[in-house]
């Protein structure tokens, strides 16, 4: 049967195949994150002169593809993160979605992969959600996590863009990120490799992006740190981002995080965290910050909190930072107060248990 002709769907009419055999779901009090996957996935191909057409809800499962995919050797993809919630009272929750439509389409304009349709992205997510509501987890700090994409199928060897793409949705229901209470971490500040540069992709969430990540994460596990803090690939003088997470820093009563001037991924956490502190009445400044500056605030006893914005965490803590090897301790090595409160209020708004002042949830 149809979604459509259920009425749950406007846009597009979407094939639905259910799985025969459901699959045995994971104990919801033990999730890991990424390594469980719902019965159904999305799917939706493009054609050059045809378009987006054929989306479908299918059983989960491998897809063939050809040897020379385009996405395989030229690495032409993008990919989404977002979450779904259920409240107290059984609905299921998206957190501010048309953000997240709204930045694959500057990733595919950025990757010369074709535009979707905002409406038709939005239509998707909440057709295979809704098809997967059971898989939504509800014990405090689970979730069903969201990962759109979209890849280049050309069979064709060369460098130019794909003239088909397959459109895909995967769900996985994902555990609380902090067990034991939020975790403040140590981070390893980068300055031999980079992430991104003005004019590179640093803003767009492709797949090329987390492959040069990943030699420098490496090295900071090696030496005992949980992530690393990305400078500047010019002068490796300003911070950027930490990890996968957008960073804010808060110095002598004043939050900063970098501006965004193309080589920082624009968080939809990032900006709900600058939203939320403006109507606290907390001055935010988005703009360059050197890692100098950081280290003479510490000195000063100014620094007073610093933290990564995410999907994944919400908040994640700064407790530690190794800068070509002089140690600061921020906060004690505690969460601020203001990250909790941050944290507390974006996870009431995202599972129904603050109120919603912002209209973000759907
Ligand atoms: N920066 C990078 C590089 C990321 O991968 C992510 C996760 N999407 C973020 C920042 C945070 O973005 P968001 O708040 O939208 O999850």
């Amino acid at each position: 049967y149809s979604i459509f002709q259920r009425g749950l769907i406007q846009v597009l009419n979407i094939k639905v195949e259910k799985a025969k055999e459901l699959k045995q779901k994971p104990d919801f009090n033990n999730l890991g994150f990424g390594t469980d996957f719902t019965d159904h996935m999305f799917m939706m191909n493009y054609t050059e002169g045809q378009g987006w057409h054929d989306p479908r809800i299918v059983p989960y499962g491998p897809i063939t593809l050809d040897p020379s995919a385009m996405v395989l050797h030229y690495a032409q993809e993008m990919f989404e993160g977002m979450k779904a919630y259920k409240t107290e009272d059984g609905r299921a929750l998206l957190f501010r979605p048309e953000k997240n439509i709204q930045r694959t389409n500057v990733t595919n304009d950025r990757l010369c992969i074709p535009k979707i349709n905002e409406e038709d992205m939005l239509q998707a997510i909440k057709a295979l959600v809704s098809v997967e509501k059971d898989w939504i987890p509800t014990a405090s700090g689970t979730s069903l996590y969201i990962r759109p994409f979209i890849f280049a199928t050309d069979p064709f060897l060369g460098v130019r863009a794909s003239a088909t793409y397959l459109f895909m949705i995967i769900l996985s229901p994902v555990g609380a990120y902090y067990k034991g209470g939020i975790n403040p971490v140590k981070i390893w500040v980068e300055t031999e490799y980079v992430r991104a540069v003005k004019g590179g992709v640093g803003y767009a969430k492709t797949g090329g992006n987390y492959a040069a990540s990943i030699k420098a994460q490496m090295k900071a596990k090696e030496r005992g740190y949980a992530q690393v803090l990305w400078l500047d690939g010019v002068e490796r003088k300003y911070v950027e981002e930490v990890g996968t997470m957008n960073v804010f820093f808060k110095i002598d009563g004043e939050v900063i995080t970098p501006a965004l001037e193309g080589s920082i991924l624009p968080g939809i956490t990032r900006n709900s965290v600058i939203e939320l502190l403006h109507s606290w009445g907390i001055s935010v400044t988005e703009r360059k910050l050197s890692i100098d500056e950081i280290y003479e605030a510490a000195e000063k006893g100014t620094l007073e909190e610093a933290y990564g914005t995410g999907t994944a965490a919400v908040i994640s803590p700064i407790g530690q930072l190794n800068y070509n090897g002089k140690i600061i301790t921020i906060n004690d090595g505690k969460i601020g107060e203001l990250s909790q409160r941050i944290y507390d209020t974006v996870t009431g708004i995202q599972t129904g248990a603050a109120e919603d002042s912002f209209n973000w949830t759907v």
